[in-house]
């Protein structure tokens, strides 16, 4: 069996939504995980804000604008079956019955994920009765019944498979499995989300918990381009991937993957496929245990908002033990480090989580001298970068040596360079690497 994942762009009109049952039938019995239609989700967000901020009309107003693109999509794709057209219209108000409960009344961070879960329940919904009324025996899941957190906050994937499994063996007889990206329950059991992108996340999870033969992720691209195609023109689909590439890419802001979907796949060696929903016969690209290629770099992505710290030693800690400190004050206050650059008295490291900045900073000083650099990008450059190949670390060097750079690391693994800069010169940097890497 196959994960096949749906983003909004693919799922976002009835236009889209029979075009992907199109793309489905002929595969046969997968499970396939869809995204809120594009646009809901911000909807649905605004709808929250002004929950919150006790503005009744303004949420009625965005209710009724929602329910208008509802409306319009269940009149195309139920225009000759009548009974599936109640049934849409019947779960469309009764989920707007479920957002309305909230107006007027103290709203909590748990009622803001009922409202944001509303996005694909209702996607799927269209998408089930749209299989049925052509014919086609699917059967919804609902991911509320399998996806669950575990008290960290990571999803339990112990859980996750053992009742992703029961459900599809107690549903056997179904054509084609629908289910829900993005929510699932908390430890406690109440609605919950893996955070926006997290749709890839609940296809590679399934994937690992039903051991698919394949994950395919389909989106509005043919693939994972070698650059940021909304930064730079003439970017191109890298044909293939390592999974500790695209794990990279993603991480460092190739925005067409989440960041954390790779590693469930990487775990069980399941192939993850990248495809066009407006181009379904386009190759895409394949990530996977792919054989050793040349040395060579294959793409450039970047992540923004991120903070430079560094602490320079004042010390009063033995040499080995600053860097120990200094590691100990990110733990302690949850907070990933991306990249980091040592020199003998000092540190620099960059963070893309900011929450706890000012406690970090007061612990650091502790430690010695801090000054923090805000506003900066990470770019990340990718590729088969072994050490002992000569001359690529070079040329990524010799494209930038118009821009600032502020920390560089080179050597922490064979499939990465990565960079800080200003963000301001983020744009710059990519196209002059898209020119000097790819010629494009
Ligand atoms: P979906 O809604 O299907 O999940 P996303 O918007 O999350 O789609 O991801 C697809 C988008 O990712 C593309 O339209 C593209 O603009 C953007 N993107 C950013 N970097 C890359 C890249 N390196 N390759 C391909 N797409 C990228
Ligand atoms: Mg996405």
């Amino acid at each position: 069996m196959k994960v096949l994942k749906f983003g909004g762009t693919s799922v976002g009109s009835a236009e889209r939504i029979k075009n992907v049952a199109e793309i489905i039938i002929p595969q046969g019995k997968n499970v396939i995980v869809l995204s809120a239609m594009s646009g809901v989700t911000n909807m649905l967000v605004e709808i929250c804000g002004y929950i919150k901020n006790n503005q009744a009309i303004l949420a009625e107003q965005a209710i009724t604008s929602l329910s208008q693109k509802y409306i319009e999509t269940i009149s195309i794709l139920f225009a000759s079956d009548n009974n599936r057209q109640a049934a849409a219209v019947k779960a469309m108000e009764e989920s707007n019955k479920r957002i309305r409960s909230f107006i007027g009344n103290k709203f909590k961070d748990e009622d803001e994920k009922i409202v944001l879960a509303q996005g694909e329940l209702m996607s799927t919904m269209f998408m089930h009765l749209y299989l049925h009324s052509i014919g086609i025996n699917s059967s919804l899941l609902s991911a509320l019944d399998f996806m669950r957190k575990s008290y960290n906050g990571e999803p339990d994937k112990e859980f996750i498979s053992k009742r992703t499994n029961e459900v599809i063996e107690r549903n056997s007889k179904a054509d084609i499995y629908i289910t829900q990206g993005f929510i699932c329950r908390d430890c406690l059991g109440k609605i919950d989300n893996l955070e926006r992108g997290g749709s890839d996340y609940t296809a590679s999870l399934i994937g690992a918990a039903i051991k698919a033969e394949e994950i395919q992720i389909w989106t509005d691209i043919d693939g994972l381009h070698n650059n940021d195609p909304r930064f730079v023109e003439n970017t191109t689909p890298v044909r293939q991937l390592s999974f500790d590439e695209a794990s990279e890419l993603a991480y460092f802001g190739a925005k067409i993957l989440h960041p954390t979907c790779i590693l469930p796949a990487k775990q069980f060696n399941i192939p993850v496929k990248l495809l066009n929903t407006m181009q379904p016969t386009a190759p895409g690209t394949l990530i996977g245990d792919i054989p050793d290629m040349p040395a060579s770099i294959k793409a450039v992505a970047a992540k923004d908002n991120i903070k430079v710290i560094s602490v320079k030693s004042d010390r009063l800690l033995l040499a080995y033990g600053f860097l120990h400190r200094v590691f100990e004050i990110f733990n302690e206050h949850t907070t990933a480090i991306d990249m980091i650059c040592t020199s003998e008295v000092s540190v620099s490291v960059a963070i893309d989580n900011g929450k706890e900045l000012d406690q970090i900073i007061k612990d650091l000083k502790k430690c010695g001298s801090v000054s923090v650099d805000e506003d900066m990008s990470i770019v990340c450059i990718v590729g088969n970068i072994h050490w002992n190949k000569c001359g690529l670390e070079a040329v990524v060097l010799k494209a930038l040596e118009e821009i600032p750079v502020r920390m560089i690391s080179y050597g922490g693994s064979n499939c990465n360079i990565s960079i800080v800069i200003r963000a301001c010169d983020k744009i710059k940097a990519l196209n002059l690497l898209s020119k000097n890497l790819f010629n494009q």
